[in-house]
């Protein structure tokens, strides 16, 4: 378990506008979550990373962008329609309803009453919607609760576009429904929340070296995210919880606050999904290998990863708690390349016009370079230090009256502290190495 503390993380992600409760005024909605403009830039740039690391800087790959809601039989032949069920129990004492695996030595997690649980009964945990202006069964829908069926819908459209070589994958981020029991822990456990998934067609011969080289890409994947190795886990699923479909599951688990608990998985589908589309449409779903051998329907290793774990790993990472000057001071050590805000520019006292100007210049001369650039002259330095500290700022540029003498800023590193004195014509190389 992380030495974090989840209050800490969920009180800056509120206080510094990373993350509130939806509907929060209205008195909230259970299991949803907002992104505030800090939160946004920094999902943002998780979501960034990934699409480049897995799509644009490969030439195997095909992104798409499905519409969330499907046509019924899609659900119907992968087998959520009847199988996506979590057992649900109700304690008899609080009329809490909890997933039957979430309760530990038959205690109620909400009232504490031991031993007083309904039978359980299955849960099937889809959002139904009707789409058009009929209600009856043939117009019902769904709000999907995987990205994965939209990848599959769409595998034989890429292929006949693209005629791409196997192995290839395909590869998409976007929104997922689950209808959970007790949504918890924060954006752990949410009910709408984002998903990044591929689908990586291969050849059936080959899925064990295929499954070895995922294993290796996404933990170069989570370093690149900022999670110390210590922290990420590799839980081999066992048969008996596998999906049945599924010949061999790895699960990434993380140290959160809450518990070690499953940050994305890895599993080998086979091909349960494309052979599921062929029955269900009579459509053929075969890969027509280029030399002429004989056409085969690909097995596939799907990398599914949930934005929102992602986040909360990145925060849980990145915080830190040290003194500094005798004060506490907690910060978010975030990679460079996911903070909100690269750079923080302040004139050191608002009041004095011709710091002001200068303030204004160099911010528009590091607003062009690098884009994410605030511009900061609320409350004393020290205040916009620590404010900048805590939503993971690296660099503080402050002007000052030596600016105007010689034409020098200082730089401030949010992890160190330390300031140095640099030329303003020397910043940008400066904040770039
Ligand atoms: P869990 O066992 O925690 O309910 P799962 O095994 O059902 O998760 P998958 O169906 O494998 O999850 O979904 C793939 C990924 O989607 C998960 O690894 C996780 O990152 C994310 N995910 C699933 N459910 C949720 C949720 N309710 N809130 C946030 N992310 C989720």
């Amino acid at each position: 378990m992380s030495e974090v503390k989840l209050e800490d993380i969920v009180s800056l992600c509120k206080r510094r506008g990373f993350i509130y409760q939806g509907s929060e005024v209205y008195g909230g909605l259970a299991g949803t979550w907002d992104y505030g403009p800090l939160g946004v830039e920094l999902k943002r740039n998780i979501i960034h990373l990934w699409w480049k690391t897995f799509v644009q800087d490969r030439d195997d790959m095909y992104g798409v962008d499905a519409a969330i809601l499907m046509n019924q039989k899609v659900w119907q032949a992968s087998g959520h329609a009847t199988g996506f069920n979590d057992p649900m129990v109700e304690c008899k004492n609080c009329k809490a309803r909890l997933r039957q695996d979430h309760v530990e030595k038959d205690k109620c997690p909400v009232c504490g009453t031991v031993g007083k649980f309904s039978e359980p009964r299955q849960f099937n945990m889809m959002f139904k919607t009707n789409v058009g202006p009929v209600e009856d069964d043939s117009s019902l829908s769904y709000l999907r609760p995987e990205t994965a069926q939209g990848i599959f819908t769409n595998y034989k459209n890429v292929l006949d576009s693209f005629y791409p070589d196997l192995p290839f994958g395909m590869a998409q981020i976007g929104k997922a429904f689950r209808n959970e029991i007790s949504p918890r822990d924060f954006v752990f456990r949410s009910r709408e929340f984002g998903q990044m998934e591929i689908e990586y067609f291969i050849n059936p011969d080959d899925w064990k070296p295929e499954f070895e080289k995922w294993v290796k890409e996404i933990h170069e994947f989570l370093d690149k995210l900022g999670l110390p190795k210590n922290m990420v886990h590799e839980l081999e699923v066992p048969e008996a919880d596998r999906a049945h479909y599924s010949e061999r599951t790895i699960d990434f688990e993380f140290d959160y606050p809450h518990k070690r608990d499953e940050l994305l998985g890895l599993a080998y589908r086979t091909d349960f999904d494309l052979g599921n589309i062929a029955k269900a449409t009579g459509k053929n779903m075969e890969y027509r290998p280029k030399d002429g051998s004989k056409p085969f329907v690909p097995h596939v290793i799907e990398p599914s990863f949930g934005i929102e774990r992602a986040v909360m790993a990145v925060l849980v990472s990145a915080y830190k708690e040290d003194e500094v000057e005798g004060e506490k001071r907690s910060y978010l050590a975030l990679p460079e390349h996911l903070a909100p805000v690269k750079v923080a520019v302040s004139p050191l006292l608002k009041n004095k016009p011709e710091l002001v100007k200068k303030a204004h210049e160099v911010y528009k001369t590091l607003k062009k370079e690098f884009g994410n650039v605030m511009y900061d002259d609320n409350g004393n330095i020290g205040k916009r230090y620590r404010r900048q500290d805590e939503i993971g700022t690296p660099h503080c540029v402050t002007i000052d009256f030596d600016t105007l003498e010689d034409g020098t800023v200082t730089l401030r590193n949010r992890d160190t502290t330390k300031q140095n004195r640099i030329k303003i014509a020397d910043l940008i190389s400066a904040i770039t190495n």
